[in-house]
């Protein structure tokens, strides 16, 4: 059934020419064969934070969830998270369950072995607020409240949620922490203003109850890190264990910070959106929840300046980080791999026996040029 998966692979532990072969819509191996090519094949990319795209947004629903899903699959996205914002209480719990609905459908349809949807697979939930700092909202709108026990377990309840970020400093944040942790469910600091030693104490919580910790969009909404106040950057830099999300869209960080991080994280570093729902659109006015948004040369801001998340996709953000300097393998891991390996996804995210016949054909420039999901050609 395939016949053209030949060419440049980044393979999990290099980089190889050769053949890659599919059976039943997973990878059945790789045959190594002598090749020119100046293009690369690489496994489908996952992004464990997006808001939007394609005028959608996790918490419109069922169809804001399918239209983001959809939107980011031609720029090599074949797996994603789709994020929710901070909101009142039933407002967040709603856009949980549209998301726990189209995870549903998408299972259906894998179980039925009927042809791909013409979308990213939707593999679970990251609740970004509203356990937040009310003092580092960014553009999230002032929802933020404390993670209460019985919030938790509402959460847990849905069964839907793979991600949470968490600010470390709010009252019951640890107990909170350790809770989600036990379930599986990756925390990951963001939208902060703890110092390092409460970063480091909740991180250390998280650890012991077997979780894994990450950092959302690391550099932003989060305290700073100078020589004697290392903050929730320093905390998360100095943990080898832990993951870190970055948004190289070429606004939110400097190059230097972008191969600082690189450096310092290796293979636990995550490129990822953040993208709002203009994103893959030509909008120049949106929304990012009740927030008006104006989009100017690849920025999404507020009307007073604040970045409100990114139209970013992930090849773009591929080429963005390579143009910085971050060495090309790096990058594609980045988009791939990590996230993969964040989530404890065996089968995403990396061309080995068994995985999802998910990838992407780009040229020598970082540009997509093909998607297969399962094997089948998407995009
Ligand atoms: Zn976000």
């Amino acid at each position: 059934m395939d016949d053209g998966f030949r060419g440049r692979w980044l393979l999990p532990d290099g980089v190889a020419t050769g053949r890659v072969r599919v059976a039943g819509g997973r990878i059945a191996g790789f045959e190594p064969e002598p090749l020119d090519d100046d293009g690369w094949w690489v496994p489908g990319f996952v992004d464990v934070h997006v808001h939007g795209g394609g005028g959608g947004e996790a918490m419109d629903g069922v169809e804001g969830v399918r239209a983001l899903a959809a939107a980011h699959l031609p720029h090599g996205t074949t797996a994603l998270f789709p994020t929710t914002l901070t909101a009142p209480w039933p407002e967040v719990l709603a856009g949980l369950r549209a998301i726990a609905a189209v995870l549903h459908e998408d299972a259906m349809a894998a179980a039925n072995e009927g042809p791909p949807e013409r979308r990213a697979a939707v593999l679970g939930a990251h609740l970004e607020g509203p356990f937040v700092s009310p003092q580092r909202l960014g553009a999230q709108p002032p929802f933020a409240i404390d993670p209460t026990p019985d919030r938790v377990a509402a959460v847990l309840a849905l069964g839907v949620v793979r991600v949470v970020t968490l600010a470390p400093e709010l009252d019951g944040a640890e107990a909170a922490a350790v809770a989600f942790a036990r379930a599986g469910v990756r925390v990951s600091f963001g939208h902060t203003v703890a110092d390092a030693a409460t970063a480091e104490r909740v991180a250390a919580a998280v650890e012991r109850a077997g979780g894994v910790l990450g950092a959302t969009h690391l550099f932003n909404a989060m305290s700073g890190m100078t020589g004697r106040a290392p903050g929730v950057i320093g905390a998360v830099l100095g943990d080898p264990a832990a993951f870190a999300e970055l948004i190289v869209d070429g606004h939110h960080l400097a190059a230097a910070s972008v191969r600082a991080a690189f450096a310092a994280k290796g293979a636990r570093l995550m490129l990822i959106t953040d993208a709002i729902r203009a994103t893959a659109t030509t909008a120049t006015a949106s929304t990012l929840g009740p927030h008006a948004v104006a989009i100017e040369g690849g920025a999404a801001r507020l009307s007073d300046g604040t970045l409100a998340g990114s139209v970013l996709t992930l090849d773009v953000a591929v080429r963005t980080a390579v143009a910085m300097g971050v060495p090309v393998e790096a990058a594609l891991r980045a988009a791939t791999q990590a996230p993969a390996a964040y989530l404890g996804l065996a089968d995403r995210g990396r061309v080995a026996p068994r995985a999802h016949a998910d990838v992407v054909r780009l040229d020598a420039g970082l540009n997509v040029r093909s998607v297969w999901r399962a094997g089948v050609r998407v995009a």
